[in-house]
């Protein structure tokens, strides 16, 4: 990081800007080392001219959420990591639509879409993270995914703001195709009126499932791997016997095996080295290859 790239960061951002940020700091895993840069734009105004600075020197940058699907290398991330937390306006928008910016967490736009008596998301509720990264891999539960509600999105790309309607994104399990380098800064989501006290029940519910079926106790990023087609990846991990299988600080948990946790003082190797053990145990024994449903970016 030379004191040019610093001066020219610094003058760039209104919001706040870290150096050398550790990013275990902002991952559930709480691994990863740090990044040169953190800066937090205090508006899309305040991202547009960090990205033009960006862009001018041609560094490498990452968007980030509230990295609860995310494993960041030890080496942590050479260029700048950008949150959009500041970025949480929510408004209500006729015909039952709402307009939630990205750095709005999934729990205040479910909040905010049952205040208005709109139901259709109470399926995130549970969901930790913020909307941005939802709908960047298109988070879902109980057989209902985040992009089936857009209208449309709004994203950043090369510092020009676009608009998407939902009919011309790609997108799937776990995924929507972005182009290189677009950040997800809004979506409008199309509801349907409900009844309050349903919806809140649905909410709730959702929320006690939860309670229920993952409480495994150590910091962890949910699901490691992608469902294969028609199979569910946390047996065929328990068939290959690797229930509270752990290298150095990082465990498959004995609770849920598709969950793998910090059992204290893990580093992201312990993680990858043990995605690997249970990628090819479960390859020899079923010929599935899994795929991380975490993604997983930074230097070793
Ligand atoms: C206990 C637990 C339970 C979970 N249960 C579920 C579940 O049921 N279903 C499910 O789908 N997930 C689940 N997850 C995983 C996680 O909560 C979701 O994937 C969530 O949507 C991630 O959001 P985030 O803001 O934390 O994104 P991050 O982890 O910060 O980022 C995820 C990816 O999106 C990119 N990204 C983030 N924001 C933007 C943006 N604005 N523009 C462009 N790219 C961006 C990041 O670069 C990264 O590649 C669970 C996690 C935990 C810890």
């Amino acid at each position: 990081m030379t004191d040019d790239t610093r001066t020219r960061l610094v003058a760039a951002l209104r919001g706040e800007l870290r150096f050398n940020e550790p990013m275990a700091r902002h991952t559930a895993l709480k691994v990863g080392g740090p990044a040169d840069f953190f800066a937090i734009p205090a508006d899309p105004s305040d991202l547009q001219s960090l990205m033009a600075v960006i862009l001018e020197m041609g560094m490498p940058y990452l968007v980030v959420g509230g990295g609860y699907n995310l494993l960041v290398r030890d080496g942590g991330f050479r260029g700048v990591v950008i949150s959009l937390k500041q970025f949480c306006s929510m408004e209500k928008l006729p015909d039952n639509r709402l307009r939630a910016e990205a750095g709005s967490t999934n729990q205040q736009l479910v909040r905010f879409a049952n205040g208005q008596g709109l139901t259709g998301l109470e399926f995130l509720s549970g969901i930790p993270g913020m909307v941005g990264g939802a709908l960047s891999v298109n988070a879902g539960a109980h057989g209902r995914s985040v992009l089936e509600l857009v209208e449309s999105l709004t994203t950043m790309q090369g510092g020009k703001v676009t608009v998407t309607f939902r009919e011309d994104l790609r997108y799937g399990y776990r995924h929507l195709e972005l182009k290189p380098g677009e950040i997800v800064l809004a979506a409008v989501f199309s509801l349907a009126v409900g009844d309050a006290e349903e919806i809140e029940g649905r909410t709730q519910g959702y929320l006690e499932h939860r309670r229920n079926s993952q409480r495994v106790g150590y910091p962890n990023a949910g699901s490691f791997f992608k469902n294969p087609e028609g199979k569910q990846a946390w047996r065929l991990i328990d068939e290959v016997g690797l229930r509270g299988c752990q290298i150095g600080g990082a465990q498959v948990s004995e609770v849920h095996t598709n969950f793998l946790v910090n059992r204290g003082g893990a580093k992201a190797a312990d993680f990858l080295q043990l995605a690997q053990v249970i990628k090819s145990k479960v390859r020899e024994q079923s010929g599935i290859d899994l795929e991380e449903e975490v993604r997983i970016v930074g230097a070793d």
